[in-house]
């Protein structure tokens, strides 16, 4: 088991990699607790937390609503509980998103801990204190920076996840990769084999040098002033892509997000040819899409609609090298070059 620290504004969050949920009561407090979990977590893995009370919700993103964690503050009041209650969160981005927010703002906030569960959320989601919820269609718009007490990363727990979903979280890992580490993009291209197949010793090493790299950057730019942003790689497009159609993962619309940002770095002069098709190849050997099929023009629109951007300008996460980036604010006119350098990935 590794350990990380994030030193957030309000509180100090200790991450646990390798840690097992069989070891969950060890960071539980002695007060009352309450478990936060979805449908098919909590039929999976009830076991190892039925001696509290579960709250559970639906599956999917459709649940990242305000309705839902209404329905948890009902329920909280039904078990009579108060600030001096400690809420665990067990399961993927969403759970872990809905209890942050729950957690953050019953009765202005309790203390908090995640099993996180899904690769996704091992080594992003759960990790750097954003919470929030979805609305009127705007992903993740309400929402607060508040840091965990604990996150517990079980990569046995991975097991039981679909194909897709453990693919999905490859697309996030491999954007850190490219945005920090170029030791841990050649680990990447000499072991992706062992990576997809779960292999205890490569997906304990991807998620712990995931997270060094994203907690490294939290600790550095908490609430995105800066530096955060360069976790952003890929996602311009990926977030347009995502808008277009419900077909693509979230760490597949990163993939092909990030096949065009390289692209892109590539025609500016940042990054070799070589250096491109390695990023590529690497993509596919993964099973990750590099290009899709959405007409240009979608895309264009989708990206220029954008609600992060400031006035006319995007904020576009470009590489230097594997492993260095750069966050450029462009004219959002740039978008229309980002959408063409899909025209020389060869998917
Ligand atoms: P998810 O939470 O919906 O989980 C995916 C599916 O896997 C769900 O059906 C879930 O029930 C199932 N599942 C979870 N753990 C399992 C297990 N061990 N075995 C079998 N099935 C399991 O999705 P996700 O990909 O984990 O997270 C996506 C969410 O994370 C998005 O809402 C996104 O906005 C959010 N996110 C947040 C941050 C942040 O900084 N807060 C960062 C990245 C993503
Ligand atoms: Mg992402």
């Amino acid at each position: 088991m590794k350990e990380l620290i994030i030193k957030g504004n309000k509180s100090t969050s200790e991450l646990l990699v390798g840690e097992s949920i069989g070891n969950l009561g060890k960071y539980l407090p002695s007060g009352k607790v309450v478990v936060i979990t979805d449908t098919i977590v909590d039929s999976l893995y009830r076991n190892f937390y039925r001696q509290f009370p579960v709250i559970e919700i639906g599956i999917g993103e459709q649940v990242k609503n305000l309705s839902t964690i209404a329905q948890i503050y009902s329920e909280m009041l039904k078990l009579e509980a108060d600030r001096s209650w400690f809420i665990v969160g067990i399961g993927g981005g969403v759970v872990c998103d809905i209890a942050g927010y729950a957690a953050a703002t019953y009765m202005r906030g309790l203390k908090f801990g995640f099993v996180s569960t899904t690769l996704l959320s091992q080594v992003d989601a759960s990790v750097g204190g954003k919470n929030g919820v979805n609305f009127e269609g705007y992903k993740n718009h309400i929402g607060t920076f508040n840091q965990p007490e604990f996150v517990i990363c079980d990569p046995e727990m991975l097991k039981t996840l679909p194909p897709r979903e453990v693919l999905s979280g490859f697309g996030e890992i491999v954007k850190h990769a490219l945005i920090a580490d170029e030791n841990m993009f050649k680990y990447l291209e000499d072991n992706y084999t062992e990576a997809i197949n779960l292999n205890s010793e490569a997906i304990e090493q991807l998620i712990y040098t995931s997270i060094v790299i994203k907690s490294g950057v939290v600790n550095r730019d908490e609430t995105e002033q800066g530096e955060r942003r360069t976790l952003n790689f890929g996602h311009t497009l990926a977030h347009a892509i995502e808008k277009c159609t419900p077909e693509y993962t979230h760490g597949e619309a990163v993939a092909i997000g990030m096949a065009a940002a390289a692209g892109f770095s590539f025609r500016q002069g940042r990054i070799t040819s070589t250096e491109l098709k390695r990023i590529v190849a690497l993509l596919k050997n993964l099973g990750l899409p590099v290009n899709t099929t959405i007409p240009k023009e979608s895309l264009i629109a989708a990206m220029q609609h954008d609600k992060k951007r400031e006035d006319k300008a995007i904020n576009l996460v470009l590489l230097n090298g594997i492993g260095k980036c750069e966050v450029l604010k462009m004219p959002v006119e740039t978008t229309i070059e980002l959408a063409a350098a899909l025209d020389f990935i060869d998917g």
